[in-house]
């Protein structure tokens, strides 16, 4: 019997299709995004990691003083090292720019306390790790978890929201950041926020008693 080759995926390992493999280097756009893994080139990727390479994300969006500001990331581990790789586009500028790096770093901070959950090599979400993390000089904590079913509606939504607005018209005197981690899952989304620990109390006063977002509730991403 003829031996044949398998093809492997570069991301996930799986198996590949001769006819499906899609080269690294030439055939994926990676047009907007940075911080690519230079391992990673000449390498093939199966359909499914391809597809998520182009399409889907985590989106972290920071809000604070210098205006609204987010970045889509898209990670993964290298199968053959099994070394992480974050790689991101900015969605929006920030004001000014030279305090992009800064808050790149610490999105991309908050971005790897979440670890991608398979459930099934095409589902899956990112599930929290650690609920603070580190970065220059400055702790900043996961205050707020939430999951929501889509199209539920409820007080913790109206809340969430009400924080959101405000945060986006720079009424708030502590920054904020909302963390989107990606699922699989379409009915539900997952949103978190995180903000400094010496502010913690101050939005702690802003949210209701009582206040809830674990019982199906939706959330509206904005
Ligand atoms: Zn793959």
């Amino acid at each position: 019997m003829a031996e044949r080759t398998v093809l492997r995926c570069s991301i996930c390992g799986g198996p590949i299709d001769e006819g499906e493999a899609l080269y690294i280097d030439d055939t994926i756009d990676y047009a907007g995004f940075t911080a690519i893994d230079e391992d990673l080139l000449g390498g093939l990727l199966c359909p499914g990691c391809a597809e998520e390479l182009s399409e889907f994300g985590s989106t972290m969006r920071y809000y604070g003083p210098e205006g609204s500001f987010s970045v889509k990331f898209i990670d993964f581990t290298v199968k053959d090292t099994g070394k992480r790789t974050v790689i991101y586009h900015y969605v929006e500028d920030v004001d000014p720019e030279d305090r992009i790096g800064d808050i790149v770093k610490l999105l991309e901070a908050i971005m790897r306390t979440y670890t991608w959950q398979p459930s099934s090599p095409y589902t899956g979400a990112y599930q929290p790790r650690e609920g603070q993390v580190q970065v220059d000089g400055t702790t900043w904590v996961r205050a707020i978890r939430a999951w929501a079913a889509i199209g539920a509606e409820g007080k913790p939504v109206e809340v969430i929201n009400e924080l959101i607005r405000l945060a986006k018209a720079g009424a708030l005197d502590f920054p904020i950041i909302v963390a989107y981690p990606r699922s699989s899952n379409v009915a539900v989304a997952y949103l978190d926020i995180w903000v400094r620990e010496r502010d913690r109390s101050k939005l702690q006063k802003m949210i209701p008693e009582g206040f809830s977002l674990s019982e199906g509730y939706s959330v509206q991403v904005l």
